[in-house]
């Protein structure tokens, strides 16, 4: 098969672990024999730095142009206090909106080896297996008017969470698709008790779900879901929400993997002519400044989007498979990053990429 992948580092540590993610992905292709067409291009602070702007218009053809986009990690301490419209960050929502991916799929599992680096007790968070799909082309993080306008007596910052009913309906039948190949069960997650666009997102995640009687629905509201998670996190299966809800509890799932860097994600949206779905691939962490430059950032986020990329934007699920067995021995054998918080020397972002590599 032939793999046309556009690589985006970004800053930070994004280039540390992409390096090891496209390691990993050329020694599938080698072990597998699939020709990888890998192409890079500038997003976030160093799009900032060479072109004037986070996302250039060569990334944007780019990516329109590759079967799967590789991302790394975006933002740069010095742009902190730049304007959003000009901040790194942005680039990441442009690219999002340029490929049209409206669903960030957030798989979150406990792995065995790595129960001691959760701070919650290990018999809540052992066996647990779940997806958080938020929807990523919409409310409050896109809603116009936005702003901070300074016409009247006092500043006033605005920001405007808006859905549409098709919006929501695409998002949600995803899940419930999803949740047809897992544990059939998908929890919808809101604040309808206050908000109108809640209101709407629990009619219409209702009215998808008479379609999928297979699958079994509930809704949650999103205050009870943050307690849930760690209260019970075994409980759940698929779980759909809105943007900032999905940006906001997919990180406190992150305490349920040991770190925040164990986390893949993968954003998806339409299916294109040759039945791949579109796909930008990405670790869920940012650029974590506070460890940049020192090869000590776990890989395992970026190398499982590779795992994600295999399976949904090219159909290979045994590879997709394999790497993510390569994972789980690695984290068996204990030669895992610092933050895992291994009993011996921890490995580099590199001997962990390697170990991987070779596990394969
Ligand atoms: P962060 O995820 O970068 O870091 C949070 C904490 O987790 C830090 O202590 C960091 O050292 C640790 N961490 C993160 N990834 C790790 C890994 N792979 N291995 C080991 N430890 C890891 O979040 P932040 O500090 O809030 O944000 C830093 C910058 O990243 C900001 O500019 C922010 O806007 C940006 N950001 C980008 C993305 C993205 O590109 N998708 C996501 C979140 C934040």
């Amino acid at each position: 098969m032939n793999l046309n992948v556009l690589v985006l580092p970004g800053d930070g540590i994004g280039t540390e672990v992409t390096r090891e993610a496209v390691r990993v992905l050329e020694r599938v292709a080698a072990k597998w024999k699939h020709t990888l067409q890998l192409r890079e291009a500038l997003l976030g602070g160093i799009a900032i730095h060479r072109t004037g702007g986070p996302f250039p218009d060569d990334t944007r053809a780019l990516a329109l142009e590759a079967d799967a986009v590789l991302m790394g990690a975006v933002g740069l301490p010095e742009f902190d206090n730049w304007p959003p419209e000009k901040r790194p960050e942005r680039g990441l929502l442009g690219i999002r909106k340029a490929m049209g991916v409206f669903a960030n799929l957030r798989p979150v599992r406990s792995y065995k080896a790595l129960l001691d680096s959760s701070p919650l007790k290990n018999e809540l968070i052992d066996g647990v297996d779940l997806i958080i799909v938020r929807e990523l082309n919409g409310g409050i993080y896109y809603g116009t008017p936005r702003g901070i306008f300074e016409d009247g007596p006092e500043p006033r910052g605005v920001n405007t969470m808006v859905y549409t009913a098709s919006e929501i309906e695409r998002v949600t039948r995803m899940a419930f698709e999803l949740a047809r190949n897992r544990r059939k069960k998908v929890t919808s997650v809101d604040k309808s008790n206050v908000l109108e666009t809640s209101q709407l997102w629990r009619r219409v995640a209702t009215e998808v779900g008479k379609q999928y009687p297979d699958v079994a629905l509930d809704h949650l509201l999103v205050d009870n879901c943050a307690m849930q998670l760690v209260l019970n996190p075994k409980r759940f299966d698929v779980l759909v929400m809105e943007n900032m809800f999905g940006d906001i509890l997919s990180d406190e799932g992150a305490v349920l993997a040991g770190s925040i860097g164990m986390l893949p994600s993968a954003s998806i949206g339409a299916k294109k002519p040759s039945g791949a779905w579109t796909g930008l691939y990405e670790p869920v962490h940012g650029s974590a400044p506070d460890i940049a430059g020192q090869n000590k950032a776990n890989p395992f986020g970026a190398i499982g989007s590779v795992a994600a990329m295999l399976e949904y934007s090219f159909g290979l699920k045994e590879e997709a498979e394999a790497v993510n067995r390569a994972m789980e021995s690695v984290l068996n054998s204990g030669r895992v990053t610092a933050d895992l918080r291994p009993a011996g020397t921890p490995a580099t972002t590199q001997q962990a990429g390697e170990a991987v590599c070779q596990a394969i």
